[in-house]
């Protein structure tokens, strides 16, 4: 799915030229107009990153970035600070507050478009990137094909998202509730133990008899990809 970017500028023909620009360039685009309604979009439609502006009546972008870092559920979200030409103070600011970048008004709407992919290949690779890869594992994210030691693999769409996320943090312990709200969604009513049967179907895909799992199930953490298991 194309990935989905949540613009928050109150200021109407701002939002627009963003929303034109960014859809052009093949991304999904939300508007948001206040740090309010920012937080709530957040939320409900859960975007992979975030065009802030500073300037926003009441709340201020500035404020919409630390809440979004203070909580666990989007302190890792990607964002976009914008603001005016010339606040070198806050530029410092801004990073301070946790941006991932800083873009200063007026821009030109290419070089916004290339700081989004830019960020968005850092924080989500298979968001950015048409191809992963890990081990002996290579992940062609256009055309869904997944190959192991050069043999194709066969997934079904579950466990190829949960394939491609795992992949994504090499070595790092996704909790199955984290699994859930990356692979199936944060508003699905699924039951844990759903993900342990996809995990095995994804390992039987994976894995034949002279090969390593690499799929590391931590007892009563989660499940990791991870080249150095035992
Ligand atoms: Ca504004």
């Amino acid at each position: 799915m194309k990935p989905l970017i949540l613009i928050v500028e109150d200021e109407t023909p701002q939002a627009e030229v963003l929303r034109y620009n960014l859809e052009k360039a093949d991304f999904r685009t939300s508007v948001a107009v206040s740090g309010e309604e920012a937080l709530v979009k957040v939320d409900e439609e859960q975007p992979d990153l975030v065009v802030l502006d500073w300037m926003l009546p009441e709340l201020s972008g500035l404020e919409v970035c630390r809440r979004l870092r203070a909580n666990k559920e989007t302190r890792g979200l990607p964002v976009i600070m914008l603001t005016a030409r010339g606040e070198e103070g806050d530029k410092i600011r801004g990073l301070d507050s946790g941006a991932d970048d800083y873009v200063v008004k007026p821009f030109l709407p290419s070089e916004m478009v290339a700081r989004v992919r830019a960020v968005l290949r850092r924080a989500r690779p298979s968001l950015a990137e048409d191809h992963l890869e890990y081990g002996d594992i290579s992940v062609d994210l256009t055309e869904h094909k997944v190959t192991r030691g050069g043999r194709a693999v066969h997934l079904g769409p579950t466990e190829f998202r949960l394939l491609t996320t795992l992949m994504e943090r090499p070595g790092r312990v996704f909790s199955r509730e984290q699994l859930l709200d990356l692979v199936w969604g944060r508003n699905i009513h699924v039951e844990e133990r759903t993900v342990d049967v996809h995990i095995r179907r994804l390992r039987k895909a994976l894995n034949n008899e002279r090969m390593p799992d690499l799929i590391r199930t931590v007892r009563g953490a989660g499940y990791s990809l991870d080249l150095e298991k035992t």
